[in-house]
């Protein structure tokens, strides 16, 4: 059979931009790569050749043992505060960009592997990854594109056949991660630190071009710039916000220049609602808890400006000036987009009215110590019956149910509210099982679940439910 050609055009439009911002780089081999998933939707539309489908070929360019022609193999220069402190130099320490490809629609996008090795910037670390954070990566973000939220996507996971040593010694694995880019907040400034203005000045327009083409009309297009990723993270977080997302480390480097969710190292589900909710363990003051995220938000956002400030204006004052004027309409901007999701949970258009409902709901849920999730789902059933046992018919929610339904028009709430999301116990098990038995059932199961969360269906009846007292998960980790 003749080789056939490529169906998409790998191309390195971000490492044609400068040699300062990327090291060129071979991923290691593996010994004995498996399949652990492969995502055919995902291939579909990136339009990634049948060839790599979940094949022996495909295992050897998803593992890293084979470079295949198409790929400029490379690991991305960025920056970043790290619970607020300054680090000038981090980088892609376990991850190569393997090539950028343009999808069905014309969009381009980056095809990433992560765990894939060492590169110039691991510094102490061995560039991989147990299979862990590998499985977690691709249940949540995968889950997080069915509900809607803006992500990076998986597209590939396969196990290497060789140990990584943690506290433990675990079985390694690759995860293809799938992106808009990987520009980040820190990715502007690590160009900030190289004091080279005519870099800054081509980063900030390749961010235009690629994320923002909108804006290359603008008289002031990187006021505009910094307006419009204001916008999307707000839109972002609001979303997060309204399915009970906790990110979990929300340092500079793991916020996106495109608005799309990235890093899901010890992110995890809010149950109960409280808003001081946090798991990370290293997250010891809880910066990055629930209710934190949107303030983080605007401090990101707030770094990301001044990464622009030379670009803005000549005159640092303006500059100054004109950024603080930016940035001082995201909390308003935010809240919009908050009061809009959770309005939309609760099905009733009038933001004015939805307000005071939404605030004496939640309320309720935090005196009550009431599941997020299913307190929304229950609101979209034919008959109360089920919320009405959630909160154990208090009078307090017999009140607020009456006012709801007098003020509800939408009918249909089951479409907006989700049944499922990835518990953090369901995950963990997951986890768990392939890693102490090499088994994946729980994890294919939960694919399965998370692939429609807004359709409740008998077979899943048991992970419905928040996790019982013994099942909770308090902590999570990096587990890097
Ligand atoms: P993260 O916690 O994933 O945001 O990563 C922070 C930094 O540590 C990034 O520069 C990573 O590339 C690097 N890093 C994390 N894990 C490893 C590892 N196993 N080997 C090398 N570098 C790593
Ligand atoms: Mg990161």
């Amino acid at each position: 059979m003749p080789f056939s050609p490529l169906p998409f055009n790998p191309e390195h439009s971000y490492q044609d931009l400068s040699d300062q911002l990327f090291a060129p780089c071979e991923a290691t081999p593996v010994r004995a790569p498996q399949w652990i998933a492969f995502n055919e939707d995902l291939a579909e539309q990136l339009q990634i050749p049948q060839e790599l489908w979940a094949t022996d070929e495909g295992l050897q360019v998803f593992s890293g043992n084979q470079t295949p022609e198409w790929a400029t193999p490379a690991a991305l220069a960025y920056a970043g505060h790290q619970f607020a402190n300054f680090v000038p130099q981090l980088g892609d320490g376990r991850a190569l960009l393997l090539t950028e490809v343009l999808d069905k629609h014309n969009q381009r996008f980056d095809i990433q592997l992560k765990g894939s090795g060492r590169t110039p910037y691991s510094r102490g670390g061995d560039g991989r990854s147990p299979i862990g954070p590998v499985l977690r990566e691709y249940l949540v973000s995968e889950a997080m594109h069915k509900l809607n939220v803006p992500t990076t996507r998986a597209l590939a996971a396969v196990a290497t056949g060789e140990w990584v040593q943690r506290e433990t010694a675990q079985p390694g694995a690759i995860l293809t991660r799938v992106a808009k880019s990987h520009l980040r907040v820190g990715t502007a400034q690590y160009v900030l630190h190289l004091r080279d203005y005519n870099l800054l000045k081509r980063f900030a327009d390749y961010v235009i071009d690629r994320h923002y083409p909108e804006l290359n009309n603008s008289e002031a297009p990187y006021l505009a710039l910094l307006e419009s990723v204001q916008l999307r993270q707000a839109q972002l977080i609001a979303k997060w916000m309204s399915l009970g997302f906790i990110h979990g480390v929300m340092n500079t480097d793991n916020m996106t220049l495109s608005g799309e969710t990235i890093d899901y190292g010890p992110c995890a589900f809010m149950e109960a609602y409280e808003p001081a909710t946090k798991f990370s363990f290293i997250d010891k003051r809880g910066r990055y808890a629930y209710q934190n995220q949107p303030a983080i938000g605007l401090w990101n956002i707030a770094r990301f400006a001044e990464t622009l400030l030379p670009l803005i204006d000549d005159d640092p004052d303006k500059a100054v000036a004109q950024a603080t004027t930016t940035i001082e309409t995201f909390q308003a901007t935010y809240e919009d987009f908050y009061w809009k999701e959770m309005s939309r949970k609760i099905g009733v258009s009038d933001i004015n009215t939805a307000k005071p409902l939404i605030e004496r709901y939640l309320n309720l849920m935090q005196a009550q110590q009431i599941d997020f999730t299913q307190a929304f789902r229950f609101l979209g059933d034919q008959t109360p019956e089920r919320a009405q046992r959630l909160f154990e018919n208090s009078d307090s929610w017999q009140l607020w149910f009456n006012d709801w339904q007098e003020a509800t028009d939408n009918s249909q709430l089951h479409q907006v509210n989700p049944a499922y999301i990835p518990r953090n116990h369901l995950i963990e098990q997951a986890i768990q099982t392939a890693t102490n038995h090499g088994d994946l059932t729980i994890f294919n199961r939960l694919q399965t679940m998370l692939a429609r969360p807004f359709i409740e269906r008998d077979e899943f009846n048991d992970w419905f439910e928040p996790a019982k007292s013994e099942e909770r998960i308090t902590q999570t980790f990096c587990g890097t």
